[in-house]
């Protein structure tokens, strides 16, 4: 375990941002922190940090509680969205910078910078301003300027969110790819589920303050915890009420993901209904098809467009189709 944090809380004033959370983080883990806005990710990560004192509760890195050292203390760095680079300073001074503080001498600092410079794949760079580079290339001097600190664990508040999306996918892998090479413990914030999904070892979904399930990314998208896991992380079909127990013959609520669902095709053993198709979306790959059933449920379907065309696909928009799905991808959800 690297870090630990025991019954964590934070007000400000009459907000509870933190609301009393465990959380053990494995050494060399790449973890996330996802949840809607507000609902206090990023507080725990500050508090992580240093940069916010808790109200109560414990944090422990490595066996040794750091609850209340200062932030230059603690063995863990921060990368910013807005990544916060000295503008005045070039690319390798931006990095040796946290070495130079450490009074690590020249020679040294500059060999260790120059292979953090390679890490983020930024050869030759090491001259321009910030001003002189892309987003993507900005946030790569940030990481490297964090890394070449190699602290125990580095942390990340949506580092990827001021880039467009063609670039986000990107550093996204190359993130992933970096954090395995270089085995330190990434914190990563974001409100971003897919994101959050296609990164991370473990994700902690985040509301009011609280942890509401902590798991590895496919089970948080197959076996949510609750309601609310299930309603922030893909998009889900919740099937509930009287109608839903008419459709069902069970009670409670159930989560059928849109990719389980076949529009006019058999499955064997399955579930099946008739519906009419109120919209159509057409996502390239594939195509969502939103249907209405009778007693007033509607679901989300979604289907690979292995052989209609777009024409097709639109066509099928106001007609009635068979809609199925298997009884096993049904998935009971707590309140
Ligand atoms: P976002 O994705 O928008 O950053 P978040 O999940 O990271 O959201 P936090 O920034 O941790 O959420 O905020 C949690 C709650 O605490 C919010 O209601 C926020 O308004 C409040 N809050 C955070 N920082 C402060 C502060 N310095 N002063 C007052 N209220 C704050």
């Amino acid at each position: 375990m690297i870090i630990s944090l025991r019954g964590l809380a934070k007000n400000f004033g009459s907000v509870r941002a933190v609301d009393g959370v465990d959380l053990d983080i494995y050494q060399g883990e790449f973890l996330t922190l996802l949840g809607p806005s507000g609902s206090g990710k990023t507080t725990v990560l500050r508090m992580i940090a240093g940069f916010e004192a808790p109200d109560s509760g414990s944090i422990h890195l490595n066996g040794a509680e750091i609850t209340h050292l200062p932030a230059y203390e603690r063995d863990v760095n921060t990368v910013f969205q807005d990544y916060a680079l000295f503008p005045h300073m070039d690319v390798i001074s931006n990095i040796e910078y946290g070495l130079r503080v450490k009074g690590i001498g020249k020679v040294e600092r500059r060999e260790q910078a120059m292979v953090a410079l390679q890490q983020v794949r930024l050869e030759g760079y090491e001259n321009r301003k910030p001003n002189q580079l892309s987003g993507g290339q900005r946030q790569r001097v940030a990481l490297a300027r964090a890394l070449v600190n190699r602290p125990a664990v580095l942390l990340l508040d949506e580092p990827l969110g001021a880039l467009d999306l063609k670039l986000r996918e990107q550093m996204q892998i190359e993130l992933k790819e970096l954090q395995r090479q270089v085995g330190i413990t990434f914190i990563f914030v974001t409100h971003d589920q897919e994101e959050a999904l296609t990164m991370s070892d473990r994700v902690a979904v985040f509301d009011r303050g609280k942890i509401q399930q902590l798991d590895k990314p496919a089970a948080i998208y197959e076996r949510p915890s609750n309601e609310f896991v299930a309603g922030f992380v893909g998009i889900s079909n919740l099937i509930s009420g009287a109608a839903g127990e008419k459709l069902l013959g069970k009670p409670g609520t159930w989560l059928v993901r849109p990719e389980k669902i076949e529009i006019d095709a058999h499955v064997p053993g399955g579930r099946s209904t008739t519906g009419v198709i109120r919209e159509v979306e057409y996502l390239g790959p594939a195509t969502r098809f939103l249907v209405d059933l009778e007693g007033g449920i509607s679901l989300m379907a979604l289907r690979q467009n292995t052989s209609e065309s777009s024409d097709k696909v639109a066509s099928m928009r106001n007609s009635t189709v068979k809609v199925s799905w298997s009884i096993d991808s049904e998935f009971h959800v707590k309140n």
